[in-house]
Parts: structure tokens; C-alpha cells; sequence
């Protein structure tokens, strides 16, 4: 294990101590404060940081990545989905650098918790969570967070993906939901395979609870489909949070 110095601080230098290979694809990162005079600072389920690296050709880059642990001990994890070269796009810069470089001993620097797809910790209402993707990280978060408490707050989780082999964190999230003792998983996958559901994800085939919190992560085309059909089933959209993985808000309004 290399030794952990301070980097130059965007706002908490961190350093890595754990990095887990998920079959998917994904990486987690678990950091801890690289000074113990300058601790992380804490935050709710469902929030991200935004992780600072120094590429190979100086640039200083930011990404934003959903925190996947439950709150503690002032350690932060977050999970990285390499984003793969395609004929029409470079592969992406932070993602692979992350997923390639970084190892436990490295520096980082991380950011305040930030984000409006955070879990209301003092409600009993039921929980949905609805990802795509990637777009399950911070729903891993907010699972992690319910696990670990004592809360009996019904959870329904549905998540949709191009097939098993591809979706992230996917042995993470089945123990998560096994271990809540009032929890529902349903899945798609876009090509066919055992007991999930084949194709796109369809709102009305859920048995959505009333009065349900509905947390909703993905890329556009997901989350505009989806809040379409949540609307078309009668649902307030004051009751669902959306968070869109890319700075493309604007097309959700
Ligand atoms: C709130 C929030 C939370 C997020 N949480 C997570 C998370 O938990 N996990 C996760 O993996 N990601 C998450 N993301 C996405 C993450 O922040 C990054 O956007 C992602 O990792 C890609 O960054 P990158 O530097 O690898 O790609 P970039 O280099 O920024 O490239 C992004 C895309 O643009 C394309 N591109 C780049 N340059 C060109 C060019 N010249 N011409 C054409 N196309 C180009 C690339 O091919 C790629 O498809 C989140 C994003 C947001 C906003």
C-alpha cells in the first residue's frame, strides 16, 4: 500500500482504501479522509460528490459519482462505470482513468455530498426506487441506508438493463433487497433471460404502493418515458425526484 499524502484540496483530499471489481464492469472506490484533521463531510442517501483528477496531460477534471454507501465512519464510496469508446465517441476521459489508475494508497480530491435525490430519513412512507443503468447507484445508497437501519419502510425496486451480464452492482443489490424485510425487486432486461421481464420498463405492470416516495435515476430517453407513464397513472410528480447522469437537465423540462 502506497503511503497517502495530500493532494492540492478542491475541498476534502481523500485517499483510497478499498477497490472492488464488480463482474459488471464497475468499480467501487471506498475513500477515507487522507488528513484525520480534515474529516469527509457527511451526507444523505442519495446524494454524489464530485471526484477531482489529474489526467496524464495535466487537465484537472471533475465527475459527478452517487455515494453507494450508507452513511459512516466517515468514509465515502462511490461506483464508476467505465465509459467505452463507440465508433462515434471517444472513449470517456475521468471514467477510465478512474477505473484504470486508481488504487488503494491513491489521492483524490473530493467534494461536498450534493444533490436533490436524498431519501427523507424521518418519513415512514413507502420507498420506490426506479433506475436504469448506472442510474441504480444512488438507489444502492439509499438500500444501503434502509438495511442498515431499523426502519420497516415498505421498498419496491425496479431497475432496467440491456441484460444481467451489464447491470451494475446487480449481486449488491439482490443481497440489499433480501436483507430488508419488506422489500420487492422487479427487473427488465431489453434481451431475454430468466425469470426478469423482457423489454422496457413499464410503469403499470408495478404494483406501486399509495402515498410511495418515488426516486427515479437513468439516462434521458428512461426518465422522460418513465415520468410520462408515472403521470399517465395518476401519480404527482411532486412525489417523484429524478436525477439525470449527465448536465442535459434542461431536457427534462
Ligand atoms: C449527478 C450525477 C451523478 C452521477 N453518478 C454517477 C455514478 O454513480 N457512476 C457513474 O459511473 N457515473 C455517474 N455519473 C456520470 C459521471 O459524472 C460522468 O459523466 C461519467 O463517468 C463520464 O465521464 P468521463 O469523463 O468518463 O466521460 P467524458 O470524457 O466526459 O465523455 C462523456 C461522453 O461524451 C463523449 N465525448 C467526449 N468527447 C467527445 C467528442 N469530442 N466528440 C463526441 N463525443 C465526445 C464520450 O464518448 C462520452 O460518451 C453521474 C453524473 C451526474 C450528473
Amino acid at each position: 500500500m502506497r503511503s497517502c499524502s495530500p493532494p492540492t484540496p478542491i475541498c476534502s483530499p481523500a485517499c483510497s482504501t478499498a477497490v472492488t471489481n464488480d463482474p459488471s464492469g464497475v468499480v467501487t472506490f471506498v475513500v477515507e479522509a487522507a488528513d484525520p484533521a480534515d474529516p469527509l463531510p457527511d451526507f444523505i442517501p442519495g446524494q454524489y460528490v464530485s471526484v477531482g483528477a489529474t489526467l496524464p496531460d495535466g487537465a484537472r477534471q471533475l465527475r459527478q459519482y452517487s455515494l453507494v454507501h450508507a452513511p459512516r465512519d466517515g468514509r465515502l464510496a462511490f461506483t464508476v462505470r467505465p465509459v467505452a469508446a463507440t465508433a462515434d465517441q471517444p472513449a470517456g476521459e475521468v471514467s477510465n482513468w478512474l477505473t484504470t489508475h486508481v488504487t488503494v494508497g491513491d489521492n483524490l480530491a473530493i467534494t461536498l455530498p450534493f444533490g436533490d435525490l436524498t431519501l427523507d430519513t424521518a418519513a415512514s412512507t413507502p420507498v420506490v426506487l426506479i433506475s436504469a443503468g448506472i442510474g441504480i447507484t444512488p438507489m444502492i445508497g439509499i438500500l444501503e441506508y434502509l438495511a442498515a437501519g431499523t426502519a420497516q419502510r415498505q421498498v419496491l425496486v425496479a431497475h432496467a438493463d440491456r441484460n444481467p451480464d451489464i447491470h451494475p452492482l446487480r449481486t449488491v443489490r439482490r443481497d440489499l433487497v433480501d436483507a430488508l424485510p419488506n422489500a420487492d425487486l422487479e427487473l427488465w432486461y431489453e434481451q431475454p433471460s430468466g425469470d426478469s421481464r423482457t423489454g422496457t420498463l413499464t410503469v403499470s405492470a408495478l404494483d406501486l404502493p399509495a402515498e410511495a416516495d418515488i426516486y427515479l435515476c437513468g439516462g434521458a430517453g428512461f426518465l422522460q418515458s418513465v415520468r410520462a407513464q408515472l403521470t399517465a397513472a395518476g401519480v404527482p410528480l411532486t412525489r417523484v425526484h429524478s436525477e439525470l447522469f449527465s448536465p442535459d437537465d434542461w431536457l427534462l423540462r
